[in-house]
């Protein structure tokens, strides 16, 4: 045992003064979800089903579908679960799905759009996450990748409810997405942010090549100020947004994005007591203050001295 460390956290995201902000894994396998249950996760902020088929040559059952995700369920019965649909493309493309001529693939069809020339697929999957959820008795709801538009995230609400799935959201991982926090509100559930691709997109900075990573820091003031777009529309609409980008695993940062106003933080499982921990050592007020502080700053070094 190392005997340094985060404070003791007593398993329930929380601020010190009792504002709740769950504290879930990102998961993309049974053994994550295994890691993630094991850590104290309160639920699943992420499930990245694209994982189960990577190297899948043509479309898995329906069948093969719900098996593989109710294996990766398994350990959340009766917790929270948000399942995405396939994020086929770009950095994971897969071969029974994406185009392998496109110019730019991170700008190309990818995500959600994918379903838009095959929603067939999209139909399948659901189909196949409904039984999953049935199976292993967790609390589904399911989002979608990689969306841009009001209208986009109401054509997939509206399939989610079709497939007999309660809760439907959509991930924020488009600055056009972030703008349009409120109107996507209006028409899905909950929002849940990626901050890896928001920031590649808001930065035109591929998340994969080093030689740009300063500017895909989570720190940089522009990327916190898109986050205070979607924490604002959170908070006047009264619906949940989440972060599940590797932003919510910095403990300090969390604090952060919990005085913005977002509502659920998800995370690998090697940081979730952490920010359990660090969420718990302030209050709100004590949040809200830091993500000010971090707002104004010039730069992602400065927003961390403000907020420390
Ligand atoms: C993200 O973009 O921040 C995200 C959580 O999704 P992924 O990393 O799978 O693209
Ligand atoms: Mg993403």
């Amino acid at each position: 045992a190392v005997a340094q460390g985060p404070a003791e956290w007593n398993g329930a995201g929380a601020t010190a003064d009792g504002h709740v902000v769950k504290v879930y894994g990102n998961v993309g396998s049974p053994a994550d979800a295994q890691a993630a249950a094991d850590a104290g996760a309160e639920g699943v902020g992420l499930f990245r089903t694209e994982f189960s088929f990577l190297d899948a040559p043509a479309e898995p059952s329906v069948d093969e579908q719900r098996k593989a995700y109710a294996a990766v369920l398994a350990p959340f019965r009766g917790k929270p679960v948000i399942v995405r649909t396939l994020d086929a493309g770009a950095d994971k493309p897969l071969a029974f799905l994406n185009p392998d001529d496109e110019p730019n693939p991170a700008l190309g069809v990818r995500g959600l759009r994918v379903a838009f020339d095959r929603p067939e697929v999209l139909d399948r999957q659901l189909e196949a996450i409904a039984g999953a959820a049935q199976d292993s008795g967790a609390l589904v709801s399911v989002m979608a990748p990689m969306v841009a538009t009001a209208e986009e995230a109401a054509w997939f609400a509206e399939r989610v409810r079709a497939a007999g799935i309660e809760r439907a959201g959509v991930m924020i991982e488009i600055p056009a997405a972030a703008l349009s926090a409120r109107e996507i509100l209006d028409v899905v559930d909950f929002v849940s942010v990626g901050t890896n691709d928001l920031a590649q997109y808001t930065f035109a900075a591929d998340r994969q090549l080093g030689a740009v990573a300063k500017l895909n820091d989570p720190w940089q003031p522009a990327l916190l100020r898109l986050l205070k777009l979607i924490g604002d529309a959170a908070k006047a609409t009264g619906k949940p947004a989440g972060v599940c980008g590797e932003a919510a695993a910095d403990p300090r940062l969390a604090v952060v994005l919990a005085g913005l106003g977002l509502t659920s933080l998800s995370m690998n499982a090697a940081a979730v007591r952490a920010v359990g921990a660090s969420l718990a050592a302030v209050t709100l007020a004590e949040a809200e203050a830091k993500a000010t502080n971090a707002l104004a700053s010039a730069d992602p070094v400065a927003a961390r001295v403000a907020a420390s």
